[in-house]
C-alpha cells in the first residue's frame, strides 16, 4: 500500500515537472513525451471537431457570397455571350467547392462520424483547394483570372481557421493539393499562368500552415493548463482527505481519536434516540500496564498498545460501529444498534483473542500474559437520558471488573 502510494506521488511528481518544463518553452512544443502526445491529440480531435461544428456556418456564407458574385460577375448578357466558357468554369468551380462543403457539412452532422474528422476534411479541403488552385488558369477573361486568384487565398484561410487543422495535417492537406494541382494543369496544358498561380498558391498554404502552427501551439498549451489544474486539484483533494485522516485518527494505534469518537457517538446518540434503538459501549483498560511500562519499558508499551489496538479494529464489523482510543491505555468500542447481551459477546471475543496473543506480562497480578478489563453498557436513548449516562455506566461497570480482580467483563444495564 505505502509502495503504491509512493509510485503514484512520483507519477504525480514526474508528470507535473513534464508540464511545467513544456509549459516553459518560449515558442512551444509540438511534440509531448509518450502519454502526454496520445491525450493532446484527443483533446485537439475533440476541439477540431467542435469548432468545425460551430463555425461551419461561416463556410456556408462563404460559399452563398461567393455565389451572389459570381452572378453579379455573369449577370451581364454581353459577358454571357463573349465570355461563355468561362462561365463554365465558373459553373465548374462552384460545383466542386460545392461538393466539397456539403460534404464536410453532412459528415459533421453525424458524431458517429467524429473519428473518421481527419479524412472527411481531408477530402473536402483536397476537392476545395485544387477547385480553387486550378480554377482561375482555365478562365479566358484577364481580370476574372485575377479576381479568382485572390479569391483563392481567402477562401484558403477560411478553410483552415474553420477546419483547425494541426500543422503536420495542413502541411500534409496543402503541400499534396498543390502538387496535385500542378499535376493537373500540366496535363490539361493550362500551363501559361502557372507560375503565378503557383506563387500565390505556395503563399496561402505557408499563410494557412503559419495559422495552423498558431492554432496547435494555442490548444497545445490550453491542454498542459487544464492537465496542470487537474493535477494541482487532485493533490489538494489528497491532502485535504489526509488532513481529515489526521484530525481523526490516532498517531500511535491507528485507530480513531477522542474527537472522532465524541463526534460519532453524538451522531448515534441522536440516531438511536430518533429511531429508538439500543446504542452499545465497550469501555476496555489494560491490566497493570503501569507495571507492563515499568518492566518492558515505553517502547515495548507502545508495541502492546498497537497489539490490543489491532485486536479491536476487526470487531468494528458493521457500517456505523467504531473502535478508538479513548486515551492512554484505554479504549472504546461503539456498536449502535446493539443490545447488552450484544456488546457483551464482542466483548468476550476481544477478551479471549488478547489473551489469544499471548503478550508476556511478568508483573501482572492476573496471569503470566497481558489482559484488559473490560466494561459493557447499552441503552436505547430517549429525551430523559443525558449520552454521558451511558459513558459513566460503561466507565463504572469497567471500574466494576477492575475492582473483581481484572481480566473480565461486567456488563451494566440501565434499571
Ligand atoms: P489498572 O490495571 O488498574 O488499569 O492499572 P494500570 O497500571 O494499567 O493503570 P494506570 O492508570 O495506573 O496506568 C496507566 C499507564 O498507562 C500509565 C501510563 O504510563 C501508561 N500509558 C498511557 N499512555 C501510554 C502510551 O501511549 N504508551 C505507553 N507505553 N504507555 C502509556
Ligand atoms: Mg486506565
Ligand atoms: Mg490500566
Amino acid at each position: 500500500m505505502a509502495g503504491d502510494k509512493s509510485t503514484k506521488a512520483a507519477a504525480w511528481e514526474a508528470e507535473y515537472d513534464t508540464i511545467r518544463e513544456l509549459l516553459s518553452h518560449k515558442f512551444g512544443v509540438l511534440r509531448f513525451p509518450k502519454p502526454l502526445e496520445t491525450d493532446v491529440r484527443e483533446y485537439m480531435h475533440q476541439r477540431a471537431v467542435a469548432t468545425l461544428r460551430e463555425s461551419y456556418w461561416m463556410v456556408f456564407l462563404l460559399y452563398i457570397c461567393s455565389v451572389v458574385l459570381a452572378v453579379q460577375q455573369f449577370a451581364a448578357p454581353w459577358r454571357l455571350r463573349q465570355f461563355p466558357e468561362d462561365f463554365q468554369v465558373t459553373l465548374w468551380l462552384f460545383t466542386a467547392t460545392g461538393i466539397a462543403v456539403v460534404l464536410v457539412a453532412t459528415c459533421i452532422r453525424f458524431k458517429a462520424l467524429d473519428r473518421y474528422h481527419i479524412w472527411y476534411v481531408t477530402a473536402g479541403s483536397v476537392i476545395a483547394l485544387i477547385s480553387l488552385t486550378i480554377g482561375p488558369s482555365f478562365y479566358i477573361d484577364d481580370s476574372l483570372q485575377q479576381q479568382s486568384s485572390y479569391f483563392m487565398i481567402y477562401v484558403l484561410l477560411i478553410i483552415y481557421g474553420v477546419a483547425n487543422l494541426r500543422l503536420l495535417q495542413a502541411a500534409a492537406i496543402g503541400g499534396c493539393s498543390l502538387l496535385a494541382s500542378l499535376a493537373i494543369l500540366y496535363v490539361t496544358g493550362e500551363t501559361k499562368e502557372v507560375s503565378t498561380l503557383m506563387q500565390y498558391g505556395v503563399m496561402a498554404n505557408l499563410v494557412g500552415c503559419g495559422n495552423a502552427y498558431v492554432l496547435e501551439i494555442r490548444d497545445r498549451r490550453l491542454f498542459l493548463q487544464s492537465r496542470l489544474l487537474e493535477l494541482e486539484k487532485r493533490q489538494l483533494n489528497r491532502l485535504s482527505e489526509r488532513m481529515v485522516q489526521l484530525a481523526r485518527e490516532d498517531g500511535l494505534t491507528g485507530l480513531a481519536n477522542r474527537r472522532h469518537f465524541n463526534d460519532t457517538f453524538m451522531v448515534e446518540w441522536e440516531r438511536a434516540r430518533r429511531e429508538r434503538q439500543s446504542l452499545a459501549l465497550i469501555f476496555v483498560d489494560v491490566d497493570h500496564f503501569k507495571a507492563y511500562n515499568d518492566s518492558y519499558g515505553h517502547l515495548e508499551g507502545d508495541r502492546a498498545l498497537v497489539a490490543v489496538a489491532a485486536t479491536m479494529k476487526p470487531l468494528a464489523r458493521r457500517a456505523g460501529d467504531l473502535a478508538a482510543r479513548y486515551g492512554g491505555e484505554e479504549f472504546v468500542l461503539l456498536l449502535p444498534n446493539t443490545s447488552s447481551e450484544g456488546a457483551n459477546e464482542v466483548a468476550e471475543e476481544l477478551l479471549s483473542h488478547v489473551d489469544n496473543r499471548q503478550i508476556p506480562h511478568k508483573a501482572s497480578s492476573v496471569g503470566r500474559f497481558l489482559s484488559v478489563s473490560i466494561g459493557v453498557a447499552s441503552i436505547v436513548p430517549d429525551v430523559h437520558l443525558a449520552p454521558s449516562q451511558l459513558i459513566d455506566l460503561a466507565d463504572a461497570a469497567l471500574y466494576a471488573a477492575k475492582e473483581s480482580g481484572r481480566h473480565q467483563i461486567v456488563v451494566n444495564d440501565l434499571g
